[in-house]
């Protein structure tokens, strides 16, 4: 659907029940591919979506990748295939992770798997695997590029770090429209329905925070994210607000459960602070892994915990 202007978010499905929008950017001149969803949606969902509006792929100029996971990068070689001539970026700091599937399944989603007791099978990293298709982008941004989209159009790459370090979104600054990817995940991730089913996956909380800061004193009338429901003028700022007061609640609570035990790992806070935090089926409590281990961090670089490691060399946190 086109939700400004001349910009469209696209719904790509994949595991059943999850979406990711995608959006696409169409000027005088230039056009603008914003994510591709897993391996099969450039096929599935985003070429049906192009061609219905009458959008021929062999003209789009670039694709650009808000961050490194899978359901955002997953589409890039066969998305690459269609539209040889599209110019693919995405911020240096996640340009490794984007590059290649192994990179990100070994660095992102197995970074819990020694430090934390996780075990990553090869079924599961299979798994993983099968719902990408990488290969290198062409360039890389940092943040601030505007982009000449054609009749004195242009948009602008916004470095938004918190679920990534290079997380970009893309802002229309004659719309005032944000094609916002992961930028603020709310107090849950949702899916077809609009049913919460995974924990917020933020990741590095005083970025995260700063960059809610940022987006909130932006004129946004239009915020569009990859998992959520378009938000539109005051509501723009109640999706950033409760985005960080969610971050801030967590903290609290682990906080709190510190101060119950002697020392705990990150799976114990897991099992015992997720349920307080949730409002989705536990089966997505293992990806608290990434918002917990960010606040864990936090707290420990405020001096209100300390960090060590038990008799099996697993990270565990302490009151200090
Ligand atoms: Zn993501």
């Amino acid at each position: 659907m086109e939700i400004a202007p001349n910009i469209h978010r696209i719904e790509c499905t994949f595991q059943g029940t999850r979406m990711a929008y995608v959006h696409l950017f169409v000027g005088e001149s230039a056009s603008m591919l914003v994510d591709t969803c897993c391996v099969h949606n450039p096929e599935q969902d985003i070429v049906p979506y192009m061609e219905s509006i009458g959008f021929d792929p062999k003209s789009l100029t670039y694709i650009l990748i808000s961050h490194s996971d899978l359901d955002h990068q997953g589409g890039n070689a066969p998305m690459k295939r269609i539209a040889p001539q599209a110019i693919m970026m995405c911020h240096n700091l996640d340009q490794p992770w984007i590059d290649s599937a192994e990179e990100l399944i070994v660095n992102r989603y197995m970074q819990w798997d020694a430090p934390h007791g996780y075990e990553t099978t090869p079924e599961a990293k299979a798994d993983l695997h099968s719902t990408m298709d990488c290969l290198p982008v062409d360039m890389t941004l940092e943040g601030g590029e505007q982009f000449n989209m054609g009749g004195g159009w242009y948009i602008e790459a916004v470095h938004t770090p918190g679920h990534t370090w290079g997380h970009l979104a893309v802002y229309d600054p004659v719309s005032k429209t944000m094609a916002a990817g992961e930028a603020a995940l709310w107090n849950a991730i949702l899916d077809i329905d609009w049913n919460p089913v995974l924990p917020p996956t933020y990741c590095y909380v005083d970025t995260y925070l700063s960059t809610l800061e940022r987006l909130m004193s932006m004129d946004i009338q239009v915020y569009s994210p990859a998992h959520w429901q378009v938000q539109r003028g005051s509501q723009v700022n109640e999706f950033l607000r409760e985005s960080r007061n969610y971050c801030l609640h967590v903290e609290k609570h682990l906080l709190d459960y510190a101060s119950t035990m002697e020392s705990f790992t990150l799976k114990q806070a897991i099992d015992d602070v997720g349920p307080k935090v949730s409002t989705w089926d536990e089966s997505g409590n293992g990806l608290f892994t990434f918002p917990f281990n960010g606040n864990l961090e936090r707290l420990t670089q405020r001096g209100l915990l300390t960090q060590s490691r038990n008799d099996d060399n697993i990270i565990i946190w302490s009151k200090s």
